[in-house]
């Protein structure tokens, strides 16, 4: 017999600042760079450099911060974290440890709802700014230290543990991505590195009050592996508890090819990082102008934007998707401003599923899209007023997207105006059943699939212009009437 238990996450997510500089050196910063190249003495942690904090990094945190409508502290203390490993040449990390600059906020987990019928909302116990280390690779017996990241801008995230299910740990990190990506204050890429994520995994009889014992994951770097880690957790520390032994608190590593965790290392030889205040930096400062200043310059955040829009008539999954990518809200948020707020909804929904589509057939980014945004209003608008079928305006967005020129243009160039006279329709209706009345007649006789061959042929010889609805009105009279 088996106790429902209940899963408990809470996360860390790192997320590297797309500064031009480190966080406390001139050095420049560049993702993809051939290693070692973006370097300088106090990245290689040499005697006599000194940090001096990057403004711009501090000027991001404070974004995140009031997007995630943390509390800012007035005065916050850099520390020093000590541990040796070759990625780390000046032998301890500058971090921030009981004094983070931000804390106390929230992110709410979209699509989600809690008991009482409201987005789950994730407590965003802290947040702080630190610097990276270098990345270490092993290859064979070889280990080769890249040093390009060592003491670039980072924040980390640290998340109460408020989430119950893989699927919410994956839509917060997912939510958070987005945040920081409409702040415009890094790539966020998992896959690149720029977001990284640690997700700490317990177990407890439903209804418990006590949390149980902790894992935590390191560094999954995909949200489909992170989903995947968590379940592998939560089946490893129920089989543990099932078979009455301890959930020993550990570090692992998930392995996504084997779908196995690996630990790391346990509690017992936990590192002691003799945290310590770094003498050589000041007391971080930010003061009320500062957080006005940071404040007054911030886009329209996600959640606020998609409530915005779904007030708006668009549908909540493309509101969802649509708000997902900086640029692709921007795309959507500039076609809607072309048009009356009646059309929002089917300008979203040709956007998620016409745009995106020939985007991914052709494996390109919105920012290369061919056809602007304010092109894309005005075939919306073509649709509404019922120039176009839906059908036409695929035809139409095709010639758009091959360089042919406007959704207007086109459709005065080529003649593809919809058909919506009942009388030219109706005409051929009736001369494509008189030319197939071997199908008629086994439609009258039920065979309904014949419809759809029938509603073909009527489109075909109208030039694909007639009104579809229209020509299955008059299709499904014509037929009646013969049947009786
Ligand atoms: P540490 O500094 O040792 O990593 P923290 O208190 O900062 O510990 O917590 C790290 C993360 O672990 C936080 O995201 C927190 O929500 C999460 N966490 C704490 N306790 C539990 C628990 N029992 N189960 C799951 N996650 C937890
Ligand atoms: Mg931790």
């Amino acid at each position: 017999m088996s106790v429902p238990w209940e899963t408990v996450i809470g996360l860390e997510v790192h997320c590297q600042l797309e500064t031009r500089s480190k966080l406390f050196s001139g050095c420049p910063v560049e993702i993809g760079a051939p290693p070692n190249t973006r370097v300088d003495p106090y990245s290689y942690g040499l005697p006599g450099t000194l940090p001096v904090p990057n403004s711009a990094a501090i000027d991001a945190a404070i974004a995140l911060a009031l997007a995630t409508g943390c509390r800012i502290a007035p005065r916050s203390a850099f520390a020093r974290k000590h541990y040796f490993y070759p990625d780390l040449p000046k032998g301890y990390q500058i971090t921030q440890a009981d004094e983070p600059y931000a804390s106390g906020g929230a992110i709410e987990v979209p699509g989600s709802t809690a008991e009482d019928g409201r987005p789950v909302r994730v407590r965003v116990q802290r947040i702080h700014l630190e610097e990276d280390a270098g990345k270490t690779t092993h290859i064979g017996r070889e280990s080769r230290v890249d040093y390009n990241r060592a003491g670039a801008a980072l924040l980390e995230i640290v998340s109460e543990p408020d989430l119950r299910s893989s699927e919410h740990a994956a839509a917060y990190v997912r939510e958070l991505r987005t945040i920081i990506r409409t702040l415009g204050i890094s790539a966020a890429n998992m896959e690149e590195g720029t977001l990284r994520c640690d997700a700490n995994v317990s177990l407890r009889p439903l209804g418990a009050s006590e949390f149980g014992v902790r894992c935590e994951i390191k560094n999954v770097n995909s949200f489909r592996f992170l989903a995947r880690a968590i379940e592998a957790e939560v089946r490893r520390q129920r089989d543990l508890i099932e078979r009455g032994e301890p959930v020993v608190r550990c570090t692992l590593g998930y392995d996504h090819e084997r779908d196995r965790l690996r630990i790391m290392r346990t509690k017992e030889d936990a590192a002691d990082y003799r945290y310590m205040p770094d003498p050589d930096l000041p007391i971080l400062e930010i003061d009320e102008t500062r957080v006005a200043k940071v404040r007054n310059a911030m886009p329209e955040l996600p959640a606020d934007r998609r409530k915005r829009w779904i007030d708006g008539g668009v549908a909540s999954d493309d509101a969802f998707l649509l708000t997902g990518e900086r640029e692709l809200a921007e795309f959507a948020q500039t076609a809607f401003a072309a048009l009356a707020q009646e059309n929002w909804r089917r300008a979203a929904n040709w956007i998620a599923v016409e745009v995106l589509g020939r985007l991914n057939a052709d494996g390109l980014a919105i920012a290369a899209c061919r056809v602007t945004p304010t092109a894309v209003a005005e075939l919306v608008e073509l649709i509404a007023d019922g120039t176009l079928s839906g059908r036409l305006a695929k035809d139409v967005f095709a010639r758009m997207w091959a360089g042919e020129g406007g959704a207007q243009e086109i459709v005065v160039r080529e003649g593809l105006r919809q058909v919506s006279d009942a009388t030219s329709i109706a005409a051929a209706v009736a001369e494509v059943l008189a030319e197939n009345p071997r199908q008629l007649e086994m439609l009258r006789g039920g065979k309904d699939a014949l419809r759809g061959f029938f509603v073909g042929q009527v489109m075909k010889k109208t030039r694909g212009q007639a009104n579809p609805q229209l020509v299955g009105e008059l299709l499904d009279r014509a037929i009646a009437e013969g049947k009786s």
